[in-house]
């Protein structure tokens, strides 16, 4: 009988947790790593996976998607757009609060093959109205301030340790009663975090909280998500210079997260903080049904994204990893590949490409290189690949350019034709 399920050979197997980049063999058994070393015998493994010329990872996570699918008119089918682009681990921001929860345990969580973790929002009603994307006949979940209730998220989230890891709140005037509530809602918020001792998440845009309360009094370990949008609320100045008080939150110990989404990731933000050397901590999608099939992609397109900026890869690949593992306080079990660890881990190739690729409001920047998912394991069984519909896609493009007119920060008009709409005058 052969030793080992699976061997992975061959693969240039990029670890940042353990500083490892070098060419090694991984052998799986039952559903976990059993053996990381140089040339295996390829007899010695049922099945083996030849992974030369390509990037062996830990299995990526992504701390901010949509996984309701079917209840929360925003969510997507999770083990398509994440297992299926190599993220093992994904973390449902906030599609679910405690009036929902149950649900999300049993249609979502207990029935993919994604490991389905979750940050429970402060709202008792989670996204079960869910509008994004400027829908103004969509409730907001913080429209009525009794529903954001800390007992009932504390009780839910102690009642739901084994996959509970945090907790979400948007902020925008939009969704909290024209803003009304925005304050009230992110005190409870903090408060039920803190009772709970795991992290907040704060989704912070088009908000009437300002910055130097959120990040400003957000604590060690908590995610402040959409990073690097350049919308109202943006944390970067007209200057073009990161707020003070946005690093002096980074200097507390807050987390910065991508969360890419329909609207929060601008070129023109992200090569601001770039210059200024303010990396994200962490690196996710926020994909749901607005973002998946652009502008988001998938998080292996995200990572190319920052890979464009200047983040190195290595770099690239902890904030997808290892960090992400950290922030959930999940480091123990994930983020990195480890013999006894269960065998969540992801192929890629580093395709070289030449191609423009968009932000989420079609400003373009040239791409030479493109981190594209070829195989993935999720506790030693194989995951199915999937791909984007259209890649980039054109519609999603032409759409999302309505975004730029509401921008803070963007790119001047003179930067070239294809970077904007190109007709307005705006300074920024
Ligand atoms: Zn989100």
């Amino acid at each position: 009988m052969a030793k080992f399920d699976w061997i992975i050979r061959r693969g240039r197997v990029l670890d940042p947790a353990r500083r490892l980049d070098q060419a090694l063999d991984i052998g799986l058994q039952n559903g976990r790593i059993a053996a990381i070393e140089k040339d295996m015998p390829a007899a010695s493994a049922d099945h083996v996976y030849d992974a030369c010329g390509k990037i062996v990872t830990p299995g990526l996570i992504d701390l901010h998607i949509h996984g309701y699918h079917r209840v929360s008119p925003l969510s997507i089918p999770v083990d398509h757009y994440c297992l299926g682009r190599g993220v093992t681990t994904a973390v449902d921001a906030g599609s679910a609060g405690s009036g929902t929860f149950d649900g999300f345990r049993a249609f979502a969580i207990d029935r993919v093959q994604t490991r389905l973790l979750a940050f429970l929002n402060i709202s008792c009603s989670g996204l079960a109205f869910g509008g994004l994307g400027g829908d103004s006949s969509a409730v907001g979940e913080l429209e009525l301030l009794k529903l954001a209730n800390v007992r009932s998220c504390v009780a839910c989230i102690e009642a739901n340790r084994d996959v509970a890891v945090g907790v979400k709140i948007r902020l925008s005037d939009s969704i909290c009663d024209d803003g009304k509530n925005e304050a009230e809602a992110y005190r409870r918020a903090l408060e039920a975090s803190r009772e709970v001792g795991l992290p907040l998440m704060v989704h912070h845009s088009f908000s009437t909280v300002p910055l130097d309360e959120c990040p400003g009094r957000m604590r060690r370990g908590d995610l402040y998500t959409h990073a690097f949008h350049g919308f109202p609320s943006t944390i970067v100045t007209q200057s073009r210079q990161v707020l003070p008080a946005v690093r002096a939150a980074r200097e507390q110990g807050v987390l910065f997260d991508i969360g890419h989404g329909q609207g929060s990731f601008n070129w023109t933000v992200a090569e601001i903080c770039a210059d200024e050397d303010f990396w994200p901590d962490t690196i996710s999608t926020d994909l749901h049904s607005g973002s998946a099939e652009g502008p988001a992609y998938d998080l292996p397109t995200v990572m190319t994204r920052l890979l464009r900026t200047g983040m190195p890869l290595m770099d690239v690949i902890a904030a997808s990893t290892v960090r992400a593992a950290q922030a959930i306080g999940w480091e123990d079990r994930l983020g990195t590949l480890a013999e006894g660890r269960e065998a969540d881990i992801s192929v890629f190739s580093l395709e070289a490409v030449d191609m423009d690729l968009e932000d989420c409001q079609s400003q373009m920047r040239r791409v030479t290189q493109k981190l594209v998912p070829e195989a993935v394991w999720r506790a030693g069984v194989p995951g199915k690949i999937t791909q984007p519909k259209q890649f980039p896609n054109a519609e999603s493009i032409q759409s999302q350019r309505r975004w730029w007119e509401k921008l803070e920060i963007r790119d001047s008009p003179t930067r070239g034709s294809s970077s904007t709409t190109g007709t307005d005058k705006g300074s920024q």
